[in-house]
């Protein structure tokens, strides 16, 4: 049976992930995104089961403590994470699957997925980064405030992926990304 690959995406919240896996998907229709699960309440547009299973704290407890759960981490103050069933389910199966998932959870990925291809997004500069997210206009201040302190601690850390790609215009960026998935074999 041919195995899958595991591709992590990882970035700041408001770098442009979700745009990246967006045209990414449209581009490649065979690769499968994970559906994670999380306490956050939806926003408007979100639906369940497609952007995201929204549980409560209870039903992501028992997740965790039944450990169907390949990584999980908690993200200004909500709790996050990757169904276990879903993501082997894809790589058994020869699927190319991405997470798209922050920090922890990609830490994570290493010590239990060590041939994933780890991937960090970052954004052209720290001041077009808060534009982004206060331009979506989805979030308290609260919010903004602590996803802009998390932001900081996650670009600190982009050594630790294979590769860091700066996200300052979409077709370069996918251009990129293309690159590292799509490499060519034998010569
Ligand atoms: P948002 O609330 O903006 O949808 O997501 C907040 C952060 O949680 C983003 O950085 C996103 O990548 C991350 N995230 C989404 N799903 C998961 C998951 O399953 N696990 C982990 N560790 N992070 C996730």
């Amino acid at each position: 049976m041919e195995i899958g690959k595991l591709i992590v995406l990882t970035g700041p919240s408001g770098v442009g992930k979700g745009t990246l896996l967006r045209a990414l998907r449209r581009r490649h229709p065979e690769l499968y995104v994970s559906i994670s699960v999380t306490t956050r309440t939806p926003r408007e547009g979100e639906v369940n089961g497609k952007h995201y299973y929204f549980i409560d704290r209870k039903q992501f407890d028992n997740l965790v403590a039944a450990g169907d759960l390949l990584e999980w981490a908690e993200f200004a103050g909500n709790c996050y994470g990757t169904l276990k069933s879903q993501v082997e389910s894809h790589i058994n199966k020869g699927d190319w699957v991405i997470l798209e998932i922050e920090l922890e959870g990609a830490r994570q990925i290493k010590q239990t997925f060590p041939e994933a291809l780890r991937i960090f997004i970052l954004p052209p500069t720290f001041d077009e980064l808060e534009k982004r997210i206060r331009a979506r206009g989805q979030d308290t201040e609260e919010a903004i405030f602590r996803r802009l302190e998390r932001a900081k601690e996650e670009i600190a850390a982009a050594g630790e992926f294979d590769l860091q790609i700066v996200n300052d215009d979409l077709e370069g960026t996918l251009e990129h990304i293309e690159g590292a998935l799509f490499v060519p074999v034998g010569c």
